[in-house]
């Protein structure tokens, strides 16, 4: 049995209007006017010439750079498809954002997603849509570790719109408050007040656990840990309202 010979591409079969590509692991020649992939056994000056003399004849005297100028039309085409690809992973990934949110938002647990958002989905979207609908959602991760990922990074870039809001208000204002958690760990709550686009607007901004004493100064110190964290400007805090248990 005799071993075929690969020919290999030569920049020079640019000035025929030809670009290389790699088709099944071979190197292939490609059209860059009319995008035709010819086998590996056409890579050869003559078999190029021939195709832009009879497909392409008024681009007969057009040297390298026109052609150049048209393999990064052809990439830029090649891109836009592999765009649309783009568009659907991230269709996918906003999708597992958004059902994350609800699961936060509703306090249902995390493993919820996998165990019956994702199959009552999937099972939906076969009968109504079909298999290559259901296939879409088949791609959609709702896994106990991505939800919780989601909302980590919800609450991430919630925190950090807050901080960027307090920052850019004029002055702003902090309520302290309690809360026990699942476990029984009292936990402080610190809601801010600022001014944004000309109304003015509360929003949760930290929740850290008080675990060993609960003194004024403790809760003191954990403000002031956080201002100096995210570099809130004290002169412009003009006021603390805290609960009876954190007044003295
Ligand atoms: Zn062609």
């Amino acid at each position: 049995m005799s071993k075929t010979k690969r020919r290999t591409y030569d920049d020079s079969y640019f000035n025929y209007g030809f670009t290389c590509m790699i088709k099944s692991g071979i190197k292939v020649p490609q059209c860059v006017l009319c995008m035709k992939v010819l086998a590996n056994d056409s890579m050869k000056p003559h078999k190029l010439k021939q195709h832009l003399r009879t497909k392409h004849a008024e681009h007969m005297d057009k040297s390298k750079p026109f052609f150049e100028a048209k393999e990064r039309e052809l990439k830029r085409a090649k891109l836009d498809s592999t765009g649309s690809f783009h568009i659907q992973a991230q269709a996918i990934t906003e999708a597992s954002y958004a059902l994350s949110y609800r699961i936060a938002r509703d306090e249902k647990p995390h493993t919820i997603g996998e165990t019956l958002v994702k199959p009552c989905l999937l099972e939906c979207t076969q009968i109504i849509l079909g298999d290559t609908a259901a296939q879409k959602i088949a791609d959609l991760s709702l896994s106990e570790s991505t939800v919780k990922s989601r909302i980590d990074d919800m609450t991430a870039d919630i925190k950090r719109q807050v901080i960027e809001k307090i920052k850019s208000s004029p002055m702003f204002a902090i309520r302290l408050d309690e809360s026990t958690d699942v476990a029984s760990i009292l936990q402080l709550m610190v809601f801010a007040c600022y001014v944004h686009r000309e109304t003015i607007e509360e929003e949760f901004l930290l929740c850290s656990p008080l675990t060993e004493t609960t003194t004024a100064a403790d809760v003191m110190n954990m403000v002031s840990d956080f201002f100096s964290k995210e570099h809130l400007d004290w002169g412009k805090l003009i006021g603390v309202c805290s609960h009876a248990w954190l007044s003295y």
